[in-house]
């Protein structure tokens, strides 16, 4: 399995970043039987779609995945819907890409680009909805959502393939959820967005050190990756913090950053 950071600034897009998007690729068989690499997002924040195609064409995503519906994790899918109804290249009519998400997507989804909910984005996008610590299977992956603690229905997301695991926490403060989500992590990537000290309030992000200290509490992580920074973080402050609890692998996620579980 391969991860690849697409975006990861906190809450809005930076200088550097686009907001949340990580493409995960493994090798599978496609419907044929044929071996073929299948390839999903892991949401698609403001600003992603464009730096999304540094590495693919979106239009043949086999599923976009959403921790949740605020704004920096789903809103790109508006401009992925402009190219599947618009763009005169590939087959005509287009298979529609599976988006998994929470409770409303779709509505969430129509009402962003202000279209009617029916037909809405359901031309293009297949919806489903999550339903917590139930798998799914997406080709050579198995993706388990687990209900996280955030303002909103929001899901951490655990991906097997291969034998590798990659947990994605999306946004979350800590909560139980965190150990079965990431135990056993080849790579956990975890929210990190907040500054002790400084950010005070309670149930929105992990912190550097609540990350490392949630890695730790699972038990079995191999690397850490901190995320969802946003751009008026210093980053080296946010690793510093984990360093009080962790000192296994540790990295601030960078766009276009590979890593191979
Ligand atoms: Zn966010
Ligand atoms: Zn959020």
């Amino acid at each position: 399995m391969r991860l690849t950071v697409v975006g990861c600034s906190g809450s809005v897009p930076g200088p550097q970043s686009p907001a949340s998007c990580y493409l995960v690729e493994a090798d599978g068989v496609g419907a044929d039987g044929a071996p073929r690499t299948w390839r999903i997002a892991l949401d698609l924040g403001s600003g992603a779609l464009g730096a999304l195609q540094r590495h693919l064409d979106p239009m043949t995503l086999d599923a976009v995945l959403l921790s949740h519906l605020h704004a920096d994790h789903c809103l790109d899918l508006c401009g992925l819907y402009v190219m599947l109804k618009h763009s005169p290249v590939g087959p005509q009519p287009r298979p529609r890409v599976p988006v998994w998400g929470p409770t409303g997507t779709a509505a969430r989804l129509a009402r962003a680009y202000d279209l009617s909910p029916e037909p809405g984005m359901n031309r293009e996008y297949e919806f489903a909805e999550w339903a917590d610590a139930q798998p799914v299977e997406i080709g050579p992956f198995t993706v388990t959502p687990m209900r996280v603690n955030h303002p909103v229905e929001a899901y951490g997301v655990r991906v097997e393939a291969g034998g590798a695991v990659l947990a994605y926490t999306g946004d979350t403060d800590a909560c139980e959820a965190l150990e079965s989500l990431c135990c056993n992590a080849s790579l956990m990537l975890a929210d990190a967005a907040f500054i002790d000290g400084r950010d005070e309030s309670k149930g929105i992000h992990l912190s550097g050190r609540r990350a490392a200290q949630a890695a730790l509490d699972a038990g079995g992580v191999q690397r850490l990756v901190l995320t969802h920074l946003p751009p008026w973080n210093d980053a080296a402050q946010v690793v510093e913090q984990a360093r009080e609890v962790w000192d296994g692998p540790l990295d601030v996620a960078e766009p276009g950053a590979t890593y191979d579980l």
